[in-house]
């Protein structure tokens, strides 16, 4: 009788079209290379929003702890909530709104942290915690707006707000915190402003950002992270750079970081068109000489933007060669003229390295007049997460993540 098991599983995942490979080593790499740059007393919090970047925040938060990070940063409740079901035990702040006491029930529950933007949502926290079976009050992390215009109370409302939430029985002023807007902008006047705002309403609270019975203090995303000492205080929440990515090309030069995604898939099929045959929906592409052509398992149902149709570059054996045609929902066509023998189930690089060629999210983030935040964002949970590389102890999750050493075979 045919059984399905798990080595079934592991055999069929050896052979997906398509997959994101996470690299632990580099991961682990990039948490010590940031570490470098920070003083002992300051915190590493990685953000594992967004599944991590489009990374699988369990994995990604198991490997970071353990090189050094100590906090972890989400935007919703049930990211939040996913970490704690897999065993995280580090603090979460939760970066995003929250409003209702229901939620408020779920994060002292899960004991999670959230971020505080208005006097109404403290009133109702407070209740909320008051109405509750907990003891302890609940740790909040209050927000101020210095000029990003997101969430947070304006900075001039920062001391009557603090006042408020201090008055207010439950909770418990664990940080006052604030976004940067243009920390990546080599012109650095707007950030000043706002370090500047930030350090005003911190000590107009009675707070110094020296002293040691206070909450603590952050304001630094990945590019303040690399920019400047000053801006670290307590804390840095770093998200882009634990994934080896540079938030600009003029800070690319502080420390050595490591992508940690590459984008792979398999030739399904090999074959040659004539002159003048068209390729993919629409035929953007018409072959003007005899062209060999390879169809690859991946597509924009999979995150690979169909705007870079025709535009894409992909790695086969470590050359560069073009992709042709509309990208189609499961399915892209290359160019593969030049590459002589293309076996059937080789496995091609969208993202990633191959050889001595790299191509990089930033390259494509390019190409289609977006950020590279975005680009890791974008591939779907339809390709799985596979882990690759050394991980730091051996804590990960194996749900959703697919270990193999013989993936490429
Ligand atoms: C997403 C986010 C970060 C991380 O930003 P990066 O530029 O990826 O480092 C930090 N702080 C807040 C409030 C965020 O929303």
């Amino acid at each position: 009788m045919l059984s399905w098991d798990q080595s079934s599983s592991i055999a069929l995942m050896q052979r997906e079209r398509a997959w994101v490979e996470i690299d632990l080593t580099a991961l682990t790499h990039n948490i010590q290379q940031i570490r470098t740059l920070l003083s002992p007393k300051t915190d590493l919090m990685a953000v594992v929003k967004a599944d991590a970047y489009g990374h699988g925040s369990v994995t990604v938060a198991q490997t970071v702890l353990q090189a050094g990070a100590t906090w972890l940063g989400v935007a919703t409740i049930p990211e939040g909530i996913e970490l704690r079901e897999a065993g995280v035990e580090a603090p979460i702040l939760i970066m995003g709104a929250t409003h209702t006491a229901e939620q408020i029930r779920a994060i002292a529950h899960w004991n999670l942290q959230p971020t505080l933007c208005t006097p109404k949502q403290a009133l109702v926290f407070s209740e909320a915690m008051g109405n509750s079976s907990h003891r302890q009050p609940l740790p909040v992390h209050i927000k101020l707006d210095t000029g990003m215009s997101r969430l947070g109370t304006p900075w001039q409302n920062a001391v009557e707000f603090v006042q408020l939430v201090q008055r207010l029985p439950n909770l418990a002023i664990a940080s006052i915190y604030s976004h940067l807007a243009t920390a990546d902008d080599p012109d650095p006047t707007i950030l000043r402003q706002q370090q500047h705002r930030y350090e005003q309403a911190v000590q107009a609270c009675g707070f110094s950002t020296n002293s040691e019975n206070s909450p603590k203090f952050h304001l630094a995303n990945s590019a303040a992270t690399l920019t400047d000492a000053n801006l670290h205080y307590d804390l840095v929440r770093t998200g882009l750079v634990i994934y080896g990515l540079y938030p600009a090309g003029h800070l690319s030069d502080r420390i050595a970081l490591k992508p940690v995604m590459q984008v792979k898939a398999r030739i399904s099929q090999v074959k040659t068109i004539q002159p003048g045959t068209g390729v993919s929906y629409g035929y953007q592409f018409v072959a003007d000489r005899e062209t060999q052509i390879a169809v690859i398992g991946i597509g924009y149902a999979d995150g690979v933007p169909r705007n870079l149709s025709n535009k894409l570059t992909v790695l086969v054996r470590g050359q560069r060669v073009p992709q042709i045609g509309a990208i189609t929902m499961d399915q892209i066509m290359l160019d593969v003229s030049t590459i002589p023998a293309l076996q059937e189930g080789e496995v091609v690089t969208l993202l990633g390295q191959d050889g001595n060629q790299q191509i990089l999210a930033d390259d494509w983030a390019t190409t289609l007049g977006t950020i590279s935040w975005e680009i890791l964002c974008s591939f779907k949970h339809r390709l799985p997460r596979v882990s690759v590389g050394k991980p730091y102890g051996d804590r990960r999750s194996v749900s959703r993540t697919w270990h193999s050493s013989n993936l490429q075979a």
